[in-house]
């Protein structure tokens, strides 16, 4: 139910894009103010507001959840997009704010929740009337779980608001007999942001310090810099990482953290790079400032973990007993081990021959073919289907002609045997025309921004600080100070 995002939220969120420099500066500060989760009052006010600029229509499902499947027939309503304000007690005549934040506490139910407040059981018992609310609030009800209860000084319960899930707000309002739903989807804002810190003692806190995910770690290590920088010996405490991803925001939660869009690492004063990128078609990888895809044609050894137990060439057949050329290289490794695609393809074949026992060909395309041996059993592949480069094809074992659980791994070029470990590997293609064109314009957007933040977090790191820029600084301050 995502069809919420219309003219005016996509405006806001533009204008959010181009504030992205303020957003960076100010992201610590804005961390430290929000982390603390609570819906305040504001907030409450803010969810009504938003539904007025951000929802058009909301569709309510009875019995949203999968526990309680809803039959198809039943209908679909549509309501209007106004929440009743917060200040219903002065509709009512009664001066004060009625609603009560609570806090679901372990061990506590709805029914002692309602009792706590004094709320009559007969109310609790219409409220559950309701499926929708009886899957959230009596069989979901998780400790920490944020109820707010609108409780007139008459006495009673008026209305009752909940999250049904990450993007949808409920209330529940008693009306006489009646109980009235209303359905509001809740604000969600999306930002891009800046990310920088320095390597200090450990990359890891640094960079989860600096509001990095760990996937986020995982694609810099081992996508983007892998080639270039060791991590195990190279970097200084010095050296810096920023890196530009989308982070979505609810209600001053952060709730998502996009992939890497672009990173920089720079190593004892070497600035390294790396941004993400979709040729047409394709699924999103990362290449070099020049258009290079960052990602290899073929990795070198398409298993983890083994031991390569037999080279390319001449040898003495270990069953034959004869001399004979060994085409592939063998790589022992335990039954079960997963064996990958070495390279981006389409699967050739999938199935069972002579002495290879079951055996997968990939064919790579320009003439490139890779084969694999001996295998206990396959992945989930079949023939014709395309795969990513490190695709689980299938698992090591011992099928066919071997003495022991072993991978065999041919490479063919143009249909000639050669050797994977000293042939050198076609570079892959870069991106050229249209695409670079339009993907030089993406990457100088990109580093603009990372420079303009390292500007601010580090060149006049030693001045006295702007207002505005002084939480960033103080990071970068407290990862040079050791
Ligand atoms: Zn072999």
């Amino acid at each position: 139910m995502h069809n919420h995002v219309d003219g005016p939220g996509r405006t806001q969120r533009f204008k959010e894009r181009l504030e992205i420099l303020r957003d960076s500066a100010l992201h610590h500060q804005v961390r430290a103010h929000l982390s603390a989760r609570r819906w305040t009052r504001r907030q409450w006010i803010h969810a009504s507001l938003f539904t007025t600029i951000g929802v058009m229509v909301a569709t309510i499902v009875p019995g949203f959840s999968t526990v309680t499947q809803v039959p198809a027939a039943e209908p679909y309503a549509v309501l209007s997009l106004d929440l009743p304000e917060l200040s219903s007690t002065r509709q009512a005549g009664v001066v004060g704010d009625s609603w009560q934040i609570v806090k679901v506490k372990s061990g506590q139910t709805l029914s002692s929740l309602f009792k706590d407040l004094g709320i009559p059981k007969e109310t609790l018992q219409r409220i559950l009337e309701n499926a929708d609310a009886k899957t959230a609030l009596a069989k979901k009800l998780k400790p920490g779980t944020e109820l707010a209860f609108d409780l007139p000084v008459a006495g009673g319960l008026r209305s009752l608001r909940y999250d049904r899930d990450a993007d949808h707000r409920v209330e529940l309002t008693l009306d006489g007999d009646k109980l009235k739903e209303r359905v509001v989807a809740r604000e969600t804002t999306t930002r891009t942001v800046v990310l920088s810190g320095k390597v200090g003692r450990s990359l890891n806190r640094s960079a989860r310090k600096a509001g990095l995910t760990a996937a986020n770690i995982n694609s810099m290590t081992d996508e983007i810099f892998k080639y270039d920088i060791d991590f195990n010996s190279d970097l200084d405490a010095d050296d810096r990482f920023s890196v530009v991803v989308e982070q979505t925001w609810r209600e001053g939660e952060l709730v998502s953290t996009s992939p890497v869009q672009a990173a920089t690492f720079t190593v004892d004063g070497k600035l390294y790079s790396g941004f993400r990128y979709a040729r047409p078609g394709d699924k999103p990888e990362y290449f070099t400032a020049q258009g290079r895809p960052l990602k290899k044609t073929f990795i070198r050894m398409p298993i983890p973990y083994a031991r390569l137990s037999s080279r390319f060439g001449a040898r003495k057949h270990p069953i034959l007993g004869k001399m004979r050329m060994h085409k592939g290289v063998d790589y022992a490794a335990s039954t079960g081990t997963p064996i990958m695609a070495a390279g981006d393809s389409r699967v050739q074949f999938v199935g069972r021959q002579n002495g290879y026992g079951n055996v997968v060909i990939l064919d790579h395309g320009r003439g490139y073919t890779t084969l694999y041996g001996h295998m206990s059993r396959f992945g989930k592949i079949r023939a014709g289907q395309r795969i990513a480069q490190g695709t689980v094809i299938g698992y090591v074992g011992s099928t066919g002609m071997a003495t022991g659980p072993h991978l065999h791994y041919e490479f063919r070029v143009n249909g000639v045997h050669r050797n994977p470990l000293s042939i050198t590997m076609p570079p892959p293609e870069p991106l050229a025309g249209a695409q670079l064109a339009s993907f030089r314009t993406y990457t100088a957007n990109a580093l603009a921004r990372i420079r303009t933040v390292e500007n601010i977090i580090y060149a006049d790191v030693d001045q006295a600080p702007a207002p505005a820029q002084k939480t960033a600084m103080a990071t970068a301050l407290t990862t040079r100070k050791r």
